[in-house]
């Protein structure tokens, strides 16, 4: 067994490996002080109509802008703050934020555009989500209906029956609801009819493999029209190139998201890019 193994092996550590540990245990102290010392920004993806290539929506992503590291990817500090707790405060700050940006776009009439932000699990089961969220759309009078919550498919299908039940709760305040990297669990139908989701965000992978070959292909289109068949729209995610944009609009998705269309940009980016646009059109 393995408890007869450990006792017989032998732990060392490399010199590569004990850097890594005192990287992790530093970036795990910065982290504490990450929000209070002002050092997270959003950056905003543009998501577009494939028909009409018209800005539908932007999605939160959280970076962290390190003092000595420079700029880190969610990817390397969000599961510490799961594992830490720190995730509470932090998501809080997301949505926050979020919110408020997004209001000030409304005001600046960009139109209807909503407001995507990644929920992490951790959040559904240590925070009150309902109730931050709540408390979050009236502090910011954002329209609820301009907000949407990106659950992934891990989280909604493999969690017990009270985030389903936090996720209707959250619905019940106006808000959408979206599946994020749809495609990788193999989701029953049943179990996503439970769910009170709007929209599924359809996984990199099957969008990078539509101009691999035909069965590549045919999983692709059958992500589309399981979600269609049961009235979900769907959203492709890491766009890169023009073919795999064609080939989704050809297939009728509605929407998608990726380097090919925009790239996640600064605030500041998203609003003079949203200036041109109020100047020239
Ligand atoms: P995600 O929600 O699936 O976000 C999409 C990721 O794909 C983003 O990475 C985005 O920058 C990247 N991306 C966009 N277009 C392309 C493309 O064309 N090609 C490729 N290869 N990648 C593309 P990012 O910003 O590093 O975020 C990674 C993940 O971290 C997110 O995946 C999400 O799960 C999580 N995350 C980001 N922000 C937050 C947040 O505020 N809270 C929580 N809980 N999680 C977050
Ligand atoms: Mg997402
Ligand atoms: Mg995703
Ligand atoms: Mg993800």
């Amino acid at each position: 067994t393995s408890k007869e193994q450990g006792k017989n092996q032998i732990h060392f550590c490399t010199p590569e490996m004990k850097e890594k540990i005192n990287e992790r245990a530093e970036l795990i102290q910065d982290l504490h002080h990450a929000l209070e010392r002002k050092e997270f920004v959003l950056h905003y993806q543009p998501q577009v109509s494939v028909a009409t290539k018209e800005i539908v929506g932007l999605e939160a992503l959280i970076r962290w802008q390190h003092p000595t590291k420079g700029l880190i990817a969610p990817g390397q500090f969000i599961p510490l703050a799961e594992q830490t707790g720190l995730i509470k405060p932090i998501g809080r700050w997301v949505i926050e934020t979020a919110c408020f940006q997004s209001k000030h776009w409304q005001k600046m009439g960009v139109g209807k555009m909503f407001i995507s932000v990644n929920l992490s699990v951790e959040q559904l089961r240590k925070d009150n989500m309902v109730e931050v969220v709540k408390k979050t759309l009236e502090k910011t009078k954002l329209d609820p209906s301009l907000l949407e919550l990106e659950i992934t498919e891990t989280t909604a299908i493999k969690e017990p029956e009270y985030i389903v039940k936090t996720l209707h709760d959250l619905k019940e305040l106006g808000v959408a609801i979206s599946i994020d990297d749809f495609g990788t669990e193999y989701s029953s139908l049943s179990r996503l009819r439970e769910l009170p989701i709007d929209r599924i965000k359809m996984a990199m992978q099957f969008v990078h493999a539509v101009t691999k070959g035909p069965k590549d292909e045919a999983i692709a289109v059958g992500v589309i029209n399981l979600a269609k068949s049961i009235g979900l729209k769907v959203i492709a995610e890491g766009v890169e190139i023009e073919e795999q944009l064609a080939f989704l609009a050809d297939r009728i998705c509605d929407e998608a998201q990726g380097h090919y269309l925009y790239q996640p940009m600064s605030a500041e980016e998203i609003e003079g890019m949203f200036m041109n646009q109020v100047n020239t059109g």
